[in-house]
């Protein structure tokens, strides 16, 4: 159950500051909360904040966010209008040498972290949640859910969320050949699209 006094996006901000659920808060620079109307229809659940959003502070700002910004134009959707978020609001990164590298959250993380993502959800009240990748649906679904499986096919929870689960951008990142890439992008704008044509038959 969401906390009592948590009722707006800047007490959740402030809550989310000082946040010492799971180990994450210790090594990265800050935490980084969603970002959007506070009214907004639609929700964008992403992973956790890569090195860009955690020396920012805000999400999808970095090369993955870009390719985000890019595929939500392209179907239809006005970036503006949506709540965007992560499943951890921590980075978890291991250092290289001077970089560091992006490790995945694991399921402790996700699921001590979903307490921000419910208060996020309860604040926003969005109609349709899209779970960008394997995290974001462990973390909606609260269970493992297989992307292949359920990708592009909005789905009804018992409290009546809708949800609606594709790739996460940063794996278009991760694609060597032009060709598969291209083709993989063009199915995630395509997931994006139903997301539209949802909102667009709601209203
Ligand atoms: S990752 Fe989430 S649960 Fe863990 S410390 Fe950060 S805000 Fe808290």
């Amino acid at each position: 159950m969401p906390h009592a006094e948590i009722t707006t996006l800047a007490t959740l901000r402030e809550a989310e500051a000082g946040c010492t659920r799971c180990p994450l808060y210790r090594n990265a620079t800050q935490v980084v909360p969603g970002e959007g109307p506070s009214r907004a229809k639609v929700m964008f659940v992403g992973e956790q904040p890569g090195n860009d959003e955690d020396l920012a502070g805000k999400p999808f700002v970095g090369p993955a966010g870009r390719v985000l910004d890019r595929a939500i134009a392209e179907a239809g959707l006005d970036r503006t209008t949506i709540f965007v978020t992560n499943a951890v609001k921590h980075f978890k990164f291991e250092p290289r040498g001077k970089r560091r590298l992006h490790k995945k959250p694991n399921t402790y993380e996700i699921d001590r972290c979903r307490w921000w993502l419910e208060h996020e959800r309860a604040i926003v009240k969005p109609e349709l949640i899209v779970a960008l990748g394997a995290t974001a649906a462990r973390s909606l679904f609260e269970r493992p859910v297989v992307i292949a499986r359920v990708r592009g096919n909005v789905v009804e929870r018992e409290d009546g969320t809708r949800l609606l689960v594709t790739i996460h951008p940063s794996y278009l990142l991760r694609i060597v050949d032009a060709r598969d890439k291209a083709a993989e992008y063009r199915r995630f704008v395509s997931d994006l699209k139903i997301c539209a044509e949802t909102l667009a038959n709601a209203a």
